[in-house]
């Protein structure tokens, strides 16, 4: 970019930058539409005063970063993390902008965040941070504006205190963000919705190239929200799942959990430690596990160049955002192991969450199974545009998810004549 007239000079290849400039390669990008796709529309950083319950007073760091509204108000999670920083909220906003264009809802890509350690703040301390949060961006957040979600360690209980204390200021508008309490305007199957997604890609792939998932051995790091649905919906398809794993402990059972029993363990106990019926193993070993299925459900960055010449699964599916290292994914090519990418298999969250969006303006709630066929249709469409795409250029499935996004997305750019 022209350096003369002061323009952003792009740099610091991150796995997304990476993972688009690969894309953008193919595509023939201009560097001027690069520097446009690569550059946030507008980033907030705040302050974050904050009572904790033994009187202290501390300052946490908020991030609220919008890249790429023209296809829709910007949409992303918000997460509260210790590792939250601005390079990750941008990173992972950058996905949201690929992952709603693919599946082609009309918004566009946001992502925010607080570095912090919820695990040891009580839920007062969690409601008042997250109230302070909220009066620090009401500004740029709105139901036409940017509408967060839930993403790593918030939930719909978070999402009602956002509403409420947007409403606060501006009048009730549930539409400003969702995943809330489905008393309080959120989406019938909201909840699952991310695991549900994970599971029906999963499903759709083993039919097109197989393994099919009758059958398959499914490894699952992470029983959170998404990693505890995708297992019981992938066992109710017929797969086994043999090996599971939280922060506290990881387990193994070759002949399968019931899955079930696992999500409700993990629910009560907040942690699968103490599970009966399998044998505790080590996180390492849990990745390495030889399986059809691995799907990494909970944080970036933990398929590396260091562990992944020791995968032995034929297929990983990327529930979590980014867990999948660019080097990592190098590796995976050469061994000829399919990668189907975050941007895909965990898109399911962000299309129900269009879905709730919907009702909430447009004041009509659907039933269960009008949410789940709905979703259900728009991402096999994905999925079948996506592997069609791949086996036209010859790319892996991630290449082929960002060519058809940022297509979708440089067409949406020329229209409103940015370009
Ligand atoms: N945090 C989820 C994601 O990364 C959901 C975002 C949303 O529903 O807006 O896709």
């Amino acid at each position: 970019m022209p350096a003369d007239v002061g323009a952003i000079q792009v740099k610091d290849l991150n796995t997304t930058h990476f993972q688009f400039q690969q894309a953008a390669d193919h595509l023939g990008l201009s560097e001027e539409l690069r520097a446009l796709l690569l550059t946030p529309y507008r980033e907030l950083t705040v302050q974050i005063p904050v009572k904790l319950d033994d009187g202290r007073l501390v300052v946490f760091n908020g991030y609220r970063i919008q890249h790429n509204g023209a296809r829709g108000p910007y949409k992303g999670g918000l997460r509260y993390h210790p590792e939250v920083d601005h390079d990750e909220v941008l990173s992972l906003a950058s996905l949201m902008t690929w992952k709603t264009a693919l599946v082609g809802i009309p918004m566009g890509g946001a992502k925010g965040g607080v570095s912090c350690n919820p695990r040891n703040m009580s839920v007062s301390e969690i409601q008042r941070l997250t109230r302070a949060f909220v009066s620090k961006i009401h500004l740029v957040i709105g139901p036409y504006r940017d509408i967060p979600a839930p993403d790593v360690n918030t939930n719909p209980q978070i999402m009602a205190w956002i509403m409420d204390e947007y409403g606060k200021l501006h009048g009730f508008n549930p539409g400003v963000v969702t995943g809330k309490p489905v008393s309080l305007g959120g989406s019938l199957g909201r909840n699952e919705a991310t695991g549900r997604g994970v599971a029906l890609v999963t499903a759709a792939y083993g039919k097109r190239k197989g393994p099919k998932v009758q059958d398959a051995r499914v490894v699952i790091q992470g029983f959170g929200n998404v990693g505890s649905h995708a297992a019981v919906i992938l066992e109710e398809m017929g797969a086994k799942i043999v090996a599971v794993g939280d922060i506290e402990a990881n387990i193994f059972n070759p002949n399968g959990f019931d899955a079930k029993k696992l999500a409700a363990y993990a629910l009560q106990n907040r942690s699968l430690k103490g599970f009966p019926d399998g044998e505790e193993i080590d996180p390492a070993t849990l990745l390495e596990l030889e399986c059809e299925y691995l799907i990494p459900a909970a944080l970036g960055g933990v398929i590396t160049k260091f562990n992944a010449d020791k995968i032995r699964a034929k297929v990983i599916v990327e529930a979590a955002n980014s867990p999948t290292t660019t080097n990592a994914d190098l590796v995976l090519e050469d061994r000829g192991i399919t990668v189907i990418p975050d941007i895909l298999a965990n898109a399911g969250g962000v299309t129900v969450s269009y879905f709730e969006w919907a009702q909430n303006i447009q004041q009509y709630k659907w039933d269960l199974n009008r949410v789940n066929t709905e979703l259900e249709n728009i991402l096999i469409a994905a999925f079948d545009k996506v592997l069609d795409c791949a086996e036209k250029e010859k790319s892996t499935l991630r290449v082929a998810a960002y060519l058809l996004a940022i297509q979708e997305v440089s067409e949406a750019l020329t229209l409103r004549g940015v370009l």
